[in-house]
């Protein structure tokens, strides 16, 4: 946890602003070349030069990580399981054929990046510092190859939390995100890409998010969106389907897995039909389902459309969905205790 001087806050709307399209004022960039990452640099944030030969414009390689630094209520500045980011960067990187990244750069850099720009890091608990952290392919070569050269920058963004509406979603049946053996638990741009087609059909047809099932049989339930799913039955036991090859190892995922215990929970990581859930849900059993994830938290489900079937799952004030947002957010911000390290 960083104790420095917080300085004015920045010329920037905070009260009205779309997330994503700001950067602060200072960026990271580090390079990768001769078989090292050279030693990082913090500047002004600029546009970045690349050849039409550069090979992430080409083969897909690149890496991207996405995570937040909050206001405790001490007035420090908390990145939220920065080491846990890291050693997912390094394991999306070995998928992509990247070379990892030394803690010294990706740790300790961000540490000093978001040090620099902590103004930006308001007192406010419906706000966080969104610090996206990525690697691109930069040799220039057109045959299909791992790039000898890469460039590793972090970005920070202001971001505010949004009030969580209830989603529609659909159960997709045609295409699938990622399977068995292929990049899923990879944070790379190539899942993010493919999955935009779905994902606009599908609000064609209504609906605000997709549920992925597995892509060999289309049984079982994997994620929503960009998100991990979990479910609550019954008020008691919290569900979710078990880490594979296909799914990403989403921190807010394993955040609220170590968290559930503490909350009365029982926790069961396991393989789920989506046939289970909607039996459950016909059946008149109280079932919460919602994705978990950085940027949004607690995305809470209110309907289901399975083969133009629809189930209403629970979303009450009193659902327990809500009660783990708030616990992990009073983690975040040093209202509650944290005996598991997460702040850094
Ligand atoms: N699944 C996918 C596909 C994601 O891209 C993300 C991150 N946006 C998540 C799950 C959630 O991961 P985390 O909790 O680490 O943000």
């Amino acid at each position: 946890m960083m104790n420095e001087t917080i300085t004015e806050k920045p010329d920037f709307d905070f009260e009205n602003f779309t997330f994503g399209v700001q950067a602060t004022d200072q960026m990271l960039v580090a390079k990768y070349e001769n078989g090292s990452w050279s030693n990082f640099q913090i500047g002004p944030v600029k546009n970045i030069s690349l050849s039409p030969l550069a090979m992430c414009l080409h083969y897909g390689q690149t890496v991207f990580e996405g995570l937040k630094a909050f206001k405790t209520v001490d007035g420090k500045v908390n990145i939220f399981r920065l080491e846990s980011h890291f050693k997912r960067m390094n394991r999306s990187l070995e998928r992509m054929a990247m070379p990892p990244l030394p803690a010294s750069c990706f740790i300790d850099g961000i540490r000093e990046l978001v040090n620099k720009e902590s103004h930006w890091v308001i007192d406010d608990p419906e706000y966080a510092l969104y610090i996206r952290p990525f690697a691109i392919a930069t040799e220039n070569k057109l045959g299909v190859d791992a790039s000898h050269e890469y460039l590793f920058m972090v970005v920070l963004s202001p971001l505010k939390a949004y009030y969580n509406r209830p989603l529609r979603v659909l159960v997709e049946t045609t295409y699938i995100r990622s399977a068995r053996g292929g990049a899923g638990a990879a944070k790379n741009g190539g899942n993010y890409g493919a999955s935009l087609l779905p994902q606009q059909k599908a609000k064609q047809a209504g609906f605000d998010q997709i549920i992925w099932l597995d892509a060999s049989e289309k049984k079982y339930i994997e994620e929503s969106g960009t998100m991990n799913i979990m479910f609550i039955l019954n008020g008691k036991t919290l569900l979710t389907p078990a880490l594979s090859d296909s799914i990403l190892d989403g921190i807010t995922r394993d955040s609220i897995l170590k968290l559930a215990p503490e909350l009365g929970l029982e926790v069961e990581e396991r393989t789920i039909q989506i046939t289970e859930i909607l039996d459950r849900v016909g059946a008149g059993e109280k079932v919460e389902a919602f994705g978990v994830g950085t940027a949004a938290v607690i995305s809470p489900i209110k309907e289901i459309s399975y083969k133009d079937e629809l189930f209403e799952t629970y979303v009450e004030e009193d659902a327990v969905m809500y009660r783990i947002k708030n616990k992990l957010s009073e983690i975040r911000r040093g209202i509650s205790p944290d005996h598991f390290g997460w702040s850094d």
